[in-house]
């Protein structure tokens, strides 16, 4: 099949009849506030993810219907209505006012993808508290960098994380009032320095009074990484679910009796937005599996569970591929009936494999932690371009843009031209601000335009097509990667005196990091130092963030201010001209 051929969508394709049918006439008369109207009034006023996406179908007809199916690896998973979770998450919200943390304070979850996560996320939101949940595979200098950055006063993690990742770096983590520990064997802890959440929970009430919150509080932090400085700290608010739900209507295409399978992390904005608030507001009962990849559990997963909406990643998609189509013949998928995936370039190939192995083909979308859900995809209804990242969804309007000197910005109209895709800025899950970073906020902007970082064209169909980052941030397995942090932490080794850090392209996970270093006088390259490097950088950063590849170079390119010239490093690593080098420092 040729790759690039268009698929072409005929009502036969349909099993249900698709949330967005009419893409045109649903975009002209799309709005906002009418979503709003859809959106269940809360008893006091004003807007809570907790409560709309939990609490009001516990209150009503839903309240016994699952709402998760944890997996736990073969041994028998837990099953958690409506009901059971709106009670948990109130309990909850007792333990934090028991614990005197109030409204607008950060609190922190570093853990796997366990019910407790789910738990203490909605009702942290209940008691007005703001969350931002960690990726568990991050070492301990990420970790620390992102509570002190967001001035964390709680953190929820488990017995075994807290050993390996926390417990030597307390200290270094000065706001942190409390740990709450979640025993990884289901018991209790006793941690000197912590509390033990079951213990808690055990003496907490069902019933809670929820703190007042409209639309424009506070709700997640989500960071995010930039080419230059410490990670961003992307605010998002409770007024946020209009965008969820929406988008869990159209892109997802979410029908009451789904079940639905969102494999991304709740510590990456993907699992929190599409893993647990959109599904759980169209109250559909989703399958968390804790476990990492393995094609064949994961096939087995979608044939036992009875998947109907898959939302997946490339690098997941890549490695179902590689792992053989035999693999997938044992395996039926008779109620699989959509498949998305979004979080890097899903190649052509991918998508068509999706159609021959699971009958189905893959819808790309794209979004990103700034724009706090799915902005631009492929739905059932309309043909797709495998390549394409497909249209904006109705109450979006993208364009591709160029970047003037004096700030403003002029819309592309032309179309296959290449430029950096903007959104219009009013969509209501746009992040509010970065973190004590206003200046660094301001610049995303320019007039009505919110600017993505991102190269993109749009072909005169209206689809878009990603071309490229317009920084050095790098994608590797679908994880945003800032290269300062990794050249922060190599640089704290003794022996490293500078440290450039790429993304070096990759079939199967897109990216994956390289970093080259130069040595302090003293030091030479060998292979025994090239190890202790990787190991150090493992050590600090954890496997998802430290590099996989390290080497030496004498120097290496320097701007003649002193930056280093990541542009050049990853041109000389892929044989491509090194283009404008008058910034170099001579000899470089
Ligand atoms: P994050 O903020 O970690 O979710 O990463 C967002 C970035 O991932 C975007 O700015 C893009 O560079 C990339 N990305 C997300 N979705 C896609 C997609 N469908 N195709 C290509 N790149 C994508």
């Amino acid at each position: 099949m040729d790759p690039s051929s268009i698929i072409r969508k005929t009502a036969a394709d349909l099993r249900v009849i698709p949330n967005l049918g009419d893409y045109e006439a649903e975009r002209q008369h799309f709005s906002w506030e009418a979503v709003s109207r859809e959106l269940s009034s809360q008893p006091h006023g004003g807007v809570n993810i907790a409560w709309q996406t939990v609490d009001r179908h516990a209150a009503g007809g839903l309240r016994d219907k699952t709402a998760f199916r944890f997996l736990a690896g073969g041994a028998p998973g837990r099953v958690m209505s409506y009901g059971e979770l709106s009670a948990l998450a109130n309990r909850f919200c007792n333990v934090l006012r028991g614990l005197s943390v109030g409204k607008g304070e950060r609190l922190f979850i570093l853990a796997g993808r366990i019910p407790e996560l789910y738990i203490t996320l909605l009702g942290s939101l209940k008691n007005g508290t703001v969350v931002s949940p960690l990726f568990s595979a991050f070492g301990p200098e990420p970790i620390a960098t992102r509570v002190n950055l967001g001035t964390g006063t709680v953190l929820v993690t488990t017995d075994a994380l807290f050993d390996r990742k926390i417990a030597k770096w307390r200290d270094r983590m000065p706001t942190l009032r409390h740990v709450l520990l979640v025993a990884d064997d289901g018991g209790t802890t006793a941690v000197p320095g912590t509390l033990d959440l079951a213990a808690l929970m055990a003496s907490a009430l069902d019933e809670c009074e929820m703190t007042p919150t409209t639309a424009e509080d506070a709700a997640l932090l989500h960071f995010t990484s930039g080419t230059t400085g410490t990670p961003k700290g992307a605010v998002h608010v409770h007024g946020a679910v209009a965008t969820h739900w929406a988008t869990g209507k159209y892109a997802l295409d979410l029908h009451a009796d789904d079940i639905y399978w969102c494999t991304a992390d709740p510590g990456w904005v993907t699992g929190t937005s599409y893993g647990i608030i959109a599904p759980l507001l169209h109250g559909v009962t989703s399958v968390v599996d804790r476990e990492e990849f393995d094609a064949e559990r994961w096939y087995g997963i979608l044939q036992d569970e009875s998947v109907s909406v898959w939302y997946t990643a490339p690098t997941a998609v890549r490695m179902l591929m590689k792992a053989g189509a035999d693999i997938a013949k044992k395996y039926a998928f008779p109620r699989l009936r959509f498949v998305a995936s979004v979080g890097e370039p899903l190649n052509p190939e991918a998508v068509w494999w999706g159609k021959e192995v699971l009958g189905l083909p893959i819808h790309d979308n794209w979004w990103q932690t700034e724009t706090g859900g799915i902005m631009i995809a492929n739905t059932p209804a309309f043909d797709i371009k495998p390549g394409s990242m497909g249209r904006p969804l109705p109450g979006i309007d993208a364009a591709i843009v160029e970047r003037h000197k004096d700030g403003s910005v002029k819309v592309i109209d032309t179309p296959d031209k290449e430029g950096e895709l903007a959104l219009k800025c009013g969509w209501p899950s746009m992040f509010r601000g970065y973190l004590n970073n206003e200046e660094r906020y301001r610049k995303s902007f320019a007039g009505e335009w919110y600017l993505t970082g991102d190269l993109a064209k749009r072909d005169a169909d209206g689809y878009f097509w990603f071309v490229g980052r317009s920084d050095d941030v790098i994608k590797s397995a679908g994880h945003l990667i800032g290269p300062f942090e990794v050249e922060s932490a190599l640089m704290e080794h003794p022996a490293v005196a500078d440290a450039g850090v790429i993304g070096k392209p990759d079939p199967v996970v897109g990216e994956v990091v390289k970093a080259f270093v130069s040595l302090k006088k003293g030091f030479e390259p060998s292979e025994a130092l090239r190890l202790e490097l990787l190991g150090h950088a493992r050590k600090r950063l954890g496997a998802a963030v430290a590099p996989k590849e390290i080497a030496f170079l004498p120097r290496l390119p320097l701007t003649r201010s002193g930056k280093i010239m990541r542009r050049l490093l990853k041109a000389r690593e892929l044989g491509l001209p090194e283009g404008d080098t008058s910034t170099l420092e001579a000899d470089a």
